[in-house]
């Protein structure tokens, strides 16, 4: 599809809405050349109103749509938010008329749907009149709508004493015992990067104690961990043991009210492991099978079936973990409908606290085939989520928290379903961004939040583990300024 602008520059908010409608269509921004579909959108300004026309040609129909919003006495973030809004509206209303099902998020894009829930609540609307708002300005379905005011209930729910004085932490581990396929994460694969293992837990402990000690002398605690990856469970016991005893030497756990560890693939979970695991002090753990169909398995790389999956959840259940999560994906290559309710319902009858159902996100910047092939799979997720909608609630499992990825095929959305008071206080945290969350490791984005203003900041360590080895005393730095920042 072609586009053009005129009068406003809003590329990122116009390409958004086009990609969420049309996920398998290349975005040219150029002049009408009859050769192709075609958007205009044009704002004009008059008076203190801004006013967006839209006209879009799709297959051979032309729809045109108008909307208006004040911009008197709006600074310029909040214009250019407003602008934003209605400039997504326009081109919703020409083009979801033309497609077969309009996506389920209807005009709302953005990552954090229960957050905007939230903020609507602050700003004394009732939990209905952002159900009406959701339908009726951004067509949002009742279900998604139900979705997103649920999450933001526990979020809220999260927030219950609360300390300003407390943090979260996560630890990364950028290691795998082989790539998958669809993997969006940088992480090496042992095979390649065997050697780096030993020196980036060295480094990793020298960042934990660092932090501990900035964090021990600004009288902060930690109210949750995380260890997360790549998968941590690449590590030996040992590591492992040696990294949680670090971690649990630095940090001030008075507050403490959650540790995970993600053991991730099963080809890589032991009982010394999970053993050590546990008496490292994490409670939380999550072993992901993603699918339960050994096909599904084979082919998007996994080097374990669905066999090892059931073992290493029977083994965790006998190392005692309060809760244990397991990650599910819709959309993955060789799934279908039928193989996906199928692992729904083995995970449901191994009976986990936790089960996390994503969507596979086909990129902007992957290739046309690609996006030609996801967007084909529409119906068949849309199936699947559904399924998992249905069957989770029936199973005594509830939506706890919630997040869409940017600029993904379809914008469907990842939910965490949990067993009643088992969720997951960290993804609360990190997707609700209700509490400063420090990072440790390659690529751990360190994300400070200030919950008067709302306003985040964050400091990004190097991505690669070969250069955050050689990045230490710098990286303390950058977490010292971003602390500090806040007292300044
Ligand atoms: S286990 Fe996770 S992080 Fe590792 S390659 Fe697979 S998807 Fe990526």
């Amino acid at each position: 599809m072609n586009y053009t602008l005129i009068g406003h520059d809003l590329i990122h908010a116009a390409e958004e809405m086009l990609f969420q409608l049309l996920p398998a269509a290349l975005l040219r921004r150029q002049e009408d050349d009859g050769t192709d579909d075609f958007c205009c959108s044009a704002l004009t300004e008059r008076d203190g109103v801004m006013t967006v026309q839209t006209e879009t040609r799709l297959a051979g129909v032309t729809r045109t749509s108008t909307r208006t919003a004040e911009s008197t006495g709006l600074d310029e973030m909040a214009r250019k938010r407003a602008l934003s809004e209605i400039v997504k509206l326009g081109i919703y209303d020409t083009v979801a008329p033309g497609l077969q099902t309009p996506p389920d998020w209807g005009a709302l894009t953005g990552v954090r749907p229960a957050k905007l829930v939230r903020s609507l609540l602050h700003r004394g609307m009732t939990r209905g009149q952002v159900a009406e708002q959701f339908r009726d300005r951004y067509f949002v379905s009742p279900a998604r709508t139900a979705l997103a005011v649920r999450c933001a209930a526990y979020a809220e729910q999260a927030l219950d004493g609360l300390g300003e004085d407390e943090v979260s932490l996560y630890l990364g581990i950028p290691f795998c015992p082989s790539r998958c396929a669809y993997c969006s994460f940088v992480s090496s694969s042992i095979e390649k990067s065997a050697g780096l293992i030993e020196p980036y837990v060295d480094a990793l402990c020298a960042d934990v104690q660092g932090t501990g000690a900035l964090l021990r002398e600004m009288g902060k605690k930690v109210t949750s961990i995380y260890i997360g990856g790549g998968t941590p469970t690449t590590l030996s016991a040992d590591q492992l043991a040696r990294l949680m005893d670090v971690t649990a030497k630095a940090m001030d756990f008075s507050a403490l009210r959650e540790y995970t560890v993600e053991a991730g693939r099963p080809d890589t979970i032991t009982p010394e492991k999970l053993h050590a695991i546990r008496a490292g002090g994490a409670d939380r753990v999550s072993i992901n099978p993603q699918t339960m169909n050994d096909e599904v398995l084979a082919r998007i790389g996994r080097r374990h079936s669905a066999d090892d999956v059931v073992r290493a959840y029977e083994q965790a259940r006998s190392a005692g973990f309060r809760v244990i999560n397991m990650d599910t994906i819709a959309g993955l290559d060789g799934d279908t409908p039928e193989s996906f309710a199928e692992t729904i319902t083995k995970l449901i009858a191994l009976d986990p606290e936790n089960i996390t159902v994503h969507t596979l996100a086909i990129k902007r910047g992957a290739d046309l085939s690609d996006r030609a092939g996801n967007a084909a799979q529409h119906d068949a997720v849309r199936q699947m989520l559904d399924f998992a909608m249905e069957h989770l609630p029936r199973a005594g499992y509830g939506p706890y928290y919630l997040y869409r990825q940017k600029f993904s095929a379809g914008g469907f959305e990842n939910v965490g379903w949990c067993k009643p008071d088992t969720e997951s206080f960290y993804n609360i945290a990190m997707m609700e961004e209700i509490q400063t969350i420090l990072s440790c490791g390659a690529g751990g984005v360190s994300k400070r939040v200030d919950r008067d203003t709302g306003r985040i900041t964050r400091f990004t360590p190097p991505k690669y583990p070969r250069e955050y080895l050689e990045a230490g005393e710098r990286i303390q730095a950058g977490k010292r300024r971003l602390l500090r920042e806040s007292e300044d």
